[in-house]
């Protein structure tokens, strides 16, 4: 087994993963793993950073896809026996002109960004090692869409002792109340991408208190973060940030140094804790 510190990006074959696995390749200390659903685009994106200079690995993962989550989670245990640092970026978003119904838009885009997000951190949080970092790349469209959700929501999502099943109940149901077209009646906003990212926060708030309740001599810190508007397939070319100053706020939550011991469980931009 390997001793060397390993860090892993999810969705990183291109946007601003990509750009946190370029920043890390120069900065972490260890092996660092581009990871892509699909190896074709995942292989071509290591030849870039490999044109400049880099060497990232890399290994398939869809986190749709739970045997893919599993096969890579054996493989980290087996070659390193846990993992240092965990940067969930893997994210989907329809364009505000899709004409996709709703009530599609709502279970595509929850099935990734909440509930393989989800996935990702069941299977691979019990191999974080001491002094890990986890980052979950959420958005401030979270914040907003959360300023728009009923008072009850609001509370329900600000809560210190959300579970994580009420979580997936409360995900779950915004999903079936688009179906019914009743979502705005129950008190959810009109968007399918800011209600993912609500699950993305709120996840962490609850994993980071799990992490104080069950592991907190590990020192581990795990925070969400918004990486800002940025020039990727994703916000398109007007958006203001390049794809590695978006990265900025992700890499300094993964290298957040051992004497730290905050920011943790928090919702981040700039590299500033935001309130939630
Ligand atoms: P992007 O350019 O569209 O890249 C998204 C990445 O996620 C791609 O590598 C994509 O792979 C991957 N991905 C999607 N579904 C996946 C799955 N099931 N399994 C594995 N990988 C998957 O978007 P981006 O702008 O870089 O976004 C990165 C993260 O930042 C997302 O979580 C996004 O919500 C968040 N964010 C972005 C902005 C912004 O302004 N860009 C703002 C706030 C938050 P494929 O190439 O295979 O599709």
């Amino acid at each position: 087994m390997s001793s060397v510190p390993v860090a892993v990006v999810t969705g990183s074959n291109k946007g601003v993963g990509l750009a946190i696995v370029r920043a890390l390749c120069k900065q972490f200390p260890g092996d660092v793993y581009l990871t892509s659903r699909d190896p074709g685009r995942g292989q071509a994106a290591v030849a870039q950073l490999q044109q400049e200079g880099l060497r990232p690995l890399f290994h398939q993962l869809d986190i749709d896809d739970l045997q893919s989550i599993r096969a890579f989670r054996d493989f980290l245990k087996d070659k390193y026996g846990g993992i240092n640092v965990l940067v969930n970026n893997a994210g989907i978003a329809f364009k505000v002109n899709d004409t996709t119904p709703f009530a599609v838009q709502a279970e595509v885009t929850l099935k990734t960004n909440f509930f393989g997000t989800r996935n990702v951190s069941t299977e691979l949080l019990p191999l974080m090692k001491p002094y890990g970092r986890v980052v979950n790349v959420s958005s401030m469209q979270s914040s907003l869409a959360l300023g728009r959700c009923s008072q009850e929501l609001q509370q329900k999502f600000r809560s210190d002792t959300i579970t994580e099943d009420e979580l997936v109940q409360l995900m779950n149901k915004f999903v079936e109340d688009t179906k019914k077209n009743i979502h705005e009646k129950e008190g959810w906003p009109n968007t399918a991408y800011g209600v993912s990212k609500i699950g993305v926060t709120v996840l962490s708030r609850i994993q980071a208190r799990l992490l104080n309740e069950q592991r907190k001599g590990d020192h581990i810190l795990l925070n969400a973060c918004c990486p800002g508007w940025v020039r990727t397939d994703m916000a398109g070319p007007k958006a203001t940030k390049s794809p590695d100053e978006g990265a900025e706020t992700p890499v300094y939550l993964a290298l957040l140094p051992s004497s730290a011991d905050a920011p943790h469980g928090q919702f981040v931009s700039d590299k500033t804790v935001k309130p939630w």
